[in-house]
């Protein structure tokens, strides 16, 4: 009855815990998936982050012992460069954002902001150097304004609107029914996955961390909503270190280089028409996603014509 009682036990106060932080991405990751045994060295100084040039030297890396998921991966995102991983499903993508944000530690080789190793950092520190847009932004039960606030907290009403306005979320915030003011989450207004997105991103505005990490939805959004969101967040990687972790290719051909990642390893490189050039296995993904896109469009203007 014990072993029964101890997991039941444990997955109530999981639950309990979820329930509490139904907040933004980065303190549901710190409880759903950081490795308890991540603590800061002692004494341990903060990063000194400049322009935030990232590496990732020989990283090596598992969840379980038996079973690899990085091996050997190594890259430079430069200071205000962008970076974009691609790769078939359980590559390994967004592990790679997981480990920047040292939600985990790496078995072998390591990673470096400014030259510092992440390990030898303040977490905290680390973190506030980093914006993540996340696949699927958790919400406040609170106010619009206060969502986005959460970005940077003394930030006056000025900035906030004009972060939502930067995000494209300000019109349809100055359209619900109290703008500003408007309740958001279980007992508010629900938000699609897109407005939340774009919640995401004026937080990370307000925030201006040096390096951003885009975990890019693999659900499709509609095409309009597509193009609003690409476009907020092509301003707000604009000079900033930028790690894309994408799904639809056709968000990354201006990155200044696509890593694709195929069971653990850089299977190619290059940029979008390097890649396309070679004629492996980025050229074949983006045959395919572009077949995709005309079968949705052909399917569309039937439906027009209807
Ligand atoms: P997708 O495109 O589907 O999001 P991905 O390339 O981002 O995939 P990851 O999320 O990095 O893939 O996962 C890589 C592998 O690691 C997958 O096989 C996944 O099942 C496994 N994995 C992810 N998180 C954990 C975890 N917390 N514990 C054990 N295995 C995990």
């Amino acid at each position: 009855m014990i072993q029964l009682y101890q997991p039941l036990n444990f997955m109530g106060m999981v639950y309990r815990e979820i329930k509490q932080a139904v907040i933004d991405i980065e303190m549901m990751f710190s409880i759903l998936q950081r490795d308890a045994e991540i603590k800061d060295k002692p004494n341990a100084p903060a990063l000194q982050a400049g322009k935030g040039a990232v590496r990732f030297e020989n990283v090596v890396f598992s969840y379980e012992p038996a079973r690899p998921i990085l091996k050997g991966v190594s890259f430079d995102v430069p200071a205000g460069h962008t970076v974009a991983i691609v790769g078939p499903s359980g590559a390994g993508k967004s592990t790679i954002s997981r480990l920047l944000f040292r939600f985990y530690d790496v078995s072998s080789g390591r990673i470096l902001i400014d030259n510092q190793d992440i390990r030898d950092v303040t977490q905290v520190s680390l973190r506030s150097a980093i914006g993540m847009v996340p696949q699927d932004t958790v919400l406040f039960n609170d106010t619009l304004r206060y969502n986005i606030r959460y970005g940077r907290w003394d930030a006056t009403d000025a900035e906030v609107e004009e972060a939502a306005r930067l995000a494209q979320i300000d019109a349809f915030i100055r359209l619900s029914p109290k703008g500003y003011e408007t309740e958001v989450g279980e007992r508010g207004l629900k938000l699609s996955g897109g407005e939340k997105q774009r919640v995401a991103i004026a937080r990370t505005i307000l925030k201006a961390p040096p390096i951003l990490v885009l975990d890019e939805a693999t659900s499709a959004l509609d095409s309009h909503t597509e193009k609003e969101i690409q476009d907020a967040l092509d301003r707000v990687s604009r000079g900033r270190t930028t790690l894309v972790i994408a799904h639809r290719l056709s968000t990354i051909v201006h990155a200044d280089e696509i890593i694709v990642l195929e069971s653990g390893r850089i299977a190619e490189r290059g940029t979008h028409h390097q890649l396309l050039a070679r004629n492996g296995l980025y050229a074949s993904m983006w045959n395919r996603q572009r077949e995709a896109q005309e079968a949705r469009e052909k399917l569309a203007q039937a439906g027009e014509d209807d």
